[in-house]
């Protein structure tokens, strides 16, 4: 897999890239704001860019620190099981990230000896490397002029060069990869790439660029313009899905409940999480909970109460979902996917973030402090 060369649709010889790469790097240097992972070696890179996807750097620290603490080299998370990975990662969402770094980390390990790759065609080889990971490896760890596109930068080069095309169009993505290509500088092309993110995610913002305070002022092309926010070209919204689902917690007389997992592949692949199912149109709550339980544990049952709700989104899904207690009329037959876990077990199962919330709201509200709040 290699990646395209090609050229932009912008003439860059009328731009001073030495002059923009200067102050972009020394205003980097004098604002950044301090993160875990700067300075860190590819590993540390390679988990932190992954986990920075769809997640805010915030929320990551925690999440990062527990990650690194468990699995301090690549070895060691080749080594983990997936359950492990995945209880890590429980409440980051997205998990096909950590399913896929565990297995490019046993990769690292069986073809490359633990050494994280430095060339652009082994990385793009992995699970779950695109090319901006690529290019946060290679130019951060690596310190090799290689470019990265994410949303931030897709910004910033957009208002610089005023851009018409969508950045998220073929031919605006295109053009944006080859005009980074030619900026990122041969010294300190990590700094570069992490000052350009870091312009569009402090200063160059969606709404509100605060082009005083911005390193590049006079080599801004929306600057010259009376709203530098018109760039980038805006896409048309995104349409949800309303979905309304419901789990049930079914409870055994001696305070056990059961988890089901689900299949390891699609949404929530590989987690576990009490039996849910999407509610059918006039379903009511109670009934989609006696549905779940003969579907998902092959038992009836009874005392079915409905004693909460949460809201959530995932990608284009606005999902309301209800959680209902039961007390189980049978038992059900435990094994590999279905497991009767005590409530002092439960934080050992990775949950998605949603099921987090209802562990925490039904069974252990004392243990746990409730991480958002809930409202229908
Ligand atoms: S001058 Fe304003 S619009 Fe241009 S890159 Fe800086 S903050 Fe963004």
């Amino acid at each position: 897999m290699t990646a395209p060369n090609i050229s932009p649709t912008v003439d860059l010889g009328k731009f001073n890239s030495v002059v923009f790469a200067d102050r972009l790097i020394n205003w980097y240097v004098a604002n950044r704001r301090p993160m875990r992972w700067h300075g860190a070696d590819a590993y540390s890179v390679w988990v932190s860019e992954i986990m920075l996807q769809q997640t805010q750097a915030a929320t990551v620290t925690e999440y990062y620190d527990r990650f690194m603490h468990s699995f301090p080299t690549v070895h060691a998370l080749a080594a983990a099981s997936q359950e492990v990975v995945l209880a890590h990662w429980s409440g980051l969402g997205y998990y096909a990230r950590a399913r896929n770094l565990h297995e490019a980390a046993k990769i690292v390990v069986a073809r490359h000896g633990g050494n994280v790759p430095n060339s652009l065609n082994e990385l793009l080889n992995l699970p779950g490397i695109g090319r901006y990971t690529a290019g946060a490896i290679l130019s951060i760890a690596y310190n090799q002029p290689v470019p990265l596109v994410d949303a931030n930068v897709a910004r910033v080069i957009s208002r610089l060069f005023t851009l018409n095309e969508l950045p998220t169009s073929r031919e605006g993505n295109k053009n944006l990869w080859a005009i980074t290509s030619h900026l990122v500088p041969l010294q300190h092309p990590g700094l570069f790439n992490q000052g350009l993110m870091e312009l569009g995610a402090t200063v160059c913002t969606p709404t509100a660029p605060d082009c005083n305070k911005c390193p590049v002022t006079s080599l801004c092309g929306a600057h010259a313009t009376v709203d530098p926010s018109q760039w980038p070209t805006k896409t048309a919204r995104k349409k949800f899905v309303q979905q309304i689902h419901c789990s049930v917690v079914v409870r055994q007389p001696d305070g056990g409940v059961y988890l089901v997992r689900r299949p390891s592949r699609g949404r929530w692949g590989g987690l576990w999480e009490f039996p849910r199912v999407e509610c059918k149109q006039d379903e009511t709550p109670c009934e989609a909970a006696e549905r779940a339980a003969r579907q998902l544990l092959n038992v009836p049952i009874t005392d079915v109460t409905m004693v909460t709700a949460v809201k959530h989104t995932v990608t284009h899904h606005n999902i309301t979902l209800y959680c209902c207690t039961a007390q189980a009329l049978e038992v059900p037959v435990t094994g590999e996917g279905i497991h009767l876990v005590s409530v002092e077990s439960l934080p050992d199962y990775p949950l998605a973030a949603p099921q987090v919330l209802l562990r925490n709201q039904i069974l252990c509200p004392a243990k746990f402090e409730i991480q958002q709040a809930l409202t229908l």
